[in-house]
């Protein structure tokens, strides 16, 4: 097992890459503990591939460097780095049975043979596969395909990393949930650094203690699931995480109030004066709504189980605020307060920290 660390790393597929839009992973520096499962969450296109491919080796990247604890292996050979990689679909060998199959990679490194079948059982009972070892992988169907490539990504003790891309997308929903709990059983078993890329933030947030958001070919926070609820560091984050997503709003931040149109919204903090384009960030589950706080009409109210998602217009700004299932619903008239400890502040998109904490708040 190993600390990952990534060293000013960036990559661009263009032979000559001139703006940033032509670099698929800007400049990053990152470590990834060792031991630690990780989930890297991001949209689509941002970038999480690249970065596993080119910790895995598959890619050499246009710019930086990859240590393995203190060795420097960027220019060390997929074989050479000792990683199990799972990709999105399957990759198996179809001529073979699912016990050759998953025990290819053992075999592969000399493994003996008595250990080679333990360890292939133990395996097998994880992805639930122990009926149909003997069975030749070809006819199988894709969700079982993919087991197997769990499985023998999974099956080596001995990997420095174990890095998986999107591995359940082609399993069936009750069988993710299955496999999940298995990875993450497999984790505390053998404590392996572990990345677990998905675009799907339930995925994420229920895989890892910790999580890497990236977008736009940057990452944009690392932070535990309640990190990234309470404290988004970007408004990526805000927005990506959280169903729905927190509220933005345009505003001018002195001190402990933001002005928001010609309203006053108290801060839970003061901060100096942020420069660029300033917002204030609050997740729909701290808006609430009475008799004071922003003057706001109800556009609809959805009932989504033990929450009601109330869609309101604020001066032409679209803001929701949660409520439980049994509040009263809002008539005319109606205000939204901003919890203030729950108010972000961000300019240019990136949250500002405050100055001080309100007494209030603290
Ligand atoms: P993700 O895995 O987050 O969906 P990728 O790492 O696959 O994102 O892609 C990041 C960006 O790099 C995208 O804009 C994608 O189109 C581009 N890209 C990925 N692979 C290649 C490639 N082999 N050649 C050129 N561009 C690529
Ligand atoms: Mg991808």
């Amino acid at each position: 097992m190993a600390k990952i660390t990534l060293d000013n790393l960036a990559h661009s597929y263009l032979p000559a890459p001139a703006g940033e839009d032509d670099w698929a992973l800007k400049e990053l520096n990152h470590v990834w503990g060792d031991g630690e499962a990780y989930a890297l969450l991001g949209a689509s296109g941002c970038g999480k591939s690249t970065l596993l491919n080119i910790i895995s080796g598959l890619l050499h990247p246009s710019q930086g460097r990859i240590l393995f604890n203190d060795a420097d292996v960027t220019d060390h050979p997929t074989a050479a780095r000792n990683i199990a990689q799972v990709f999105q679909f399957p990759v198996v060998y179809d001529t073979m049975t699912v016990r050759d199959n998953l025990a290819f990679p053992l075999r592969n490194r000399g493994a003996e043979a008595g250990y080679v079948a333990r360890r292939v059982q133990e395996i097998a009972a994880m992805i639930g596969m122990e009926e149909v070892l003997d069975r030749k992988a070809r006819g199988l169907t894709a969700d079982a395909k993919q087991k197997i490539s769990l499985g023998r990504g999974m099956v080596r003790e001995d990997v420095n990393a174990l890095l998986f891309d999107e591995p359940l997308t082609v399993i069936d929903p009750h069988m993710k949930w299955e496999l999940r709990t298995q990875l993450k059983a497999l984790h505390h078993e053998f404590g392996h650094t572990m990345i677990y890329v998905t675009h799907d933030q339930t995925e994420a947030l229920t895989f890892a203690d910790k999580v890497v958001v990236m977008h736009e070919g940057r990452v944009v926070q690392v932070g535990t699931p309640e990190e990234l609820f309470e404290r988004p560091a970007h408004t990526f984050v805000g927005y990506f995480i959280g169903s729905p997503g927190m509220n933005l709003l345009d505003a001018e931040v002195s001190g402990e109030v933001a002005r928001v149109g010609g309203h006053e919204v108290p801060l839970g903090a003061a901060y100096e004066a942020p420069g660029g384009r300033v917002q204030i960030g609050v997740r729909p589950e701290f808006v609430t709504l009475g008799g004071e706080g922003l003057p706001v009409t109800v556009t609809r109210v959805e009932d989504v189980g033990r929450h009601r998602i109330v869609r309101l217009d604020f001066e032409g700004t679209a803001l929701n605020a949660l409520l439980p299932e049994e509040a009263p619903l809002p008539g005319d008239g109606v205000r939204a307060r901003l919890e203030p400890g729950a108010v972000n502040v961000y300019s240019d998109d990136w949250r500002v920290s405050p100055a001080s904490r309100s007494e209030e708040a603290a």
